[in-house]
């Protein structure tokens, strides 16, 4: 269901007034972790300033440690909610299991699946059977061919909004946290139909770097991309290594902008 094979026209994922796969190139920035009504306010605000259509914000998060932090939970959920209000923004958050499906399914515009559950099939099964697009993240170790196969798990359930992320996967390069699959994009864009998004932050995990892969991966033909954006991003309680602060964010967007127009 998920190939071009079948299907040879680009599928467009609609997201509130958003169409995602089309023409635009689309933005979800925010923070790792929601953290408190003020960061996630005063990022939803500076990322919508820079260009960005959607927040992104985790509240259940699947920490490699079980001794780091979890995630608001539900606090987190209603802070995107109300984040969403403030400034627009449509919302996109991870659901971890499918324990919380429900509850994430309400306070979100996009279901994000993890790079750590793109093969637990009960939660592709249980997206599957929702009608809320779907941010799938490729697996730390998957090869394009099971990212593929995990969509096909959703669409196969009747929900056709899914969304693919190359985000890193694992190689022997120990430098940058993950290796960022650039291939994945136009191997991904011959092979299937769906839109397919790049997540730079976690792909090298360096913030210095994060830029020069946003800015490679519009080139590369990515439909949109997901950024880690903090207020302050040394005082973050995840992944503040590689989030962008306010500025940064702001600059990296304007030259993606020119790369878009040029191509
Ligand atoms: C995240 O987006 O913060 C995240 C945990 O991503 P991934 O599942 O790609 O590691
Ligand atoms: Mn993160």
């Amino acid at each position: 269901l998920v190939s071009r094979e079948v299907k040879p026209e680009d599928s467009l994922v609609r997201v509130g007034d958003l169409t995602l796969g089309g023409a635009a190139i689309h933005v979800i920035a925010g923070p790792c972790s929601v953290e408190s009504r003020e960061q996630i306010i005063s990022t939803a605000q500076a990322v919508k300033q820079a260009g960005a259509t959607m927040l992104r914000g985790g509240a259940f998060k699947p920490r490699t440690s079980p001794y780091e932090f979890q995630g608001l939970k539900g606090d987190g959920l209603a802070l995107l909610a109300e984040a969403r209000k403030e400034t627009g923004l449509l919302v996109t958050t991870e659901v971890k299991d499918t324990a919380t499906l429900d509850s994430v399914a309400q306070h979100t515009d996009i279901l994000q699946v993890g790079a750590r559950n793109m093969q637990n099939f009960s939660l592709l099964e249980a997206v599957g059977e929702t009608r809320k697009p779907v941010l799938l993240k490729r697996g730390i170790s998957a090869t394009i061919k099971e990212l593929l196969m995990a969509a096909e798990y959703i669409v196969a359930r009747g929900n056709t909004q899914v969304i693919l992320c190359e985000r890193g996967i694992r190689t022997f390069e120990n430098m940058t946290r993950n290796t960022l699959d650039l291939n994945a994009v136009p191997m991904l864009k011959a092979l299937t139909h769906l839109p397919v998004f790049v997540d730079p932050s976690h792909g090298i995990g360096v913030r210095k770097a994060v830029p020069a892969m946003m800015r490679a991966a519009v080139a590369a033909g990515a439909d949109g991309l997901i950024v880690e954006v903090h207020p302050d991003p040394p005082r973050a309680r995840s992944d503040g290594f590689q989030s962008l602060d306010f500025s940064e964010f702001e600059k990296a967007m304007g030259e993606v902008r020119a790369i878009a127009q040029a191509m």
